[in-house]
């Protein structure tokens, strides 16, 4: 499936960015997904659950912000967020662009964790070496 090694990829990226940060448990995971991303949101949920597994972000909740299609609109020569991805086209003078600023992302753009206090006591991030080996 599809989604299932997207969902290993975020998972992945993220446990790296917990790590980096000194963030123990990870609570929530934020992500940005367009419309055109090709990513079906309810099946990302559903892989989310079986690829944190075991990782510091089991248990985490997944929150996805859908981004709508946003198009450049050549004759009203502003940005248009489109009320659907298709047609693409301004939903105000109707003229069809392919120019399109937002709605095909994927992106990782937040997380809430806990602190790891033991992380503050004098050791630096060379403790990430000996996590690393489990
Ligand atoms: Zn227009």
């Amino acid at each position: 499936m599809h989604e299932l090694s997207i969902t290993h990829s975020l998972v992945e990226l993220a446990t790296e960015e917990a790590r980096r940060r000194g963030l123990g448990r990870i609570r929530a995971v934020h992500l940005r997904v367009g419309v055109l991303s090709g990513v079906v949101t309810e099946a990302l949920r559903f892989c989310f659950d079986v690829a944190t597994a075991g990782t510091p972000l089991e248990g985490a909740r997944l929150l996805v912000d859908e981004v709508p299609v946003e198009i450049f609109c050549p004759r009203c020569a502003e940005p248009k967020i489109l009320p659907a991805p298709l047609p693409m086209a301004c939903p105000v003078c109707g003229t069809r662009s392919a120019e399109v600023l937002r709605g095909r992302e994927l992106e990782l753009y937040a997380l809430e964790g806990e602190l790891e206090l033991y992380a503050l006591e004098g050791r630096d991030h060379d403790a990430d070496a000996e996590d690393r080996g489990a």
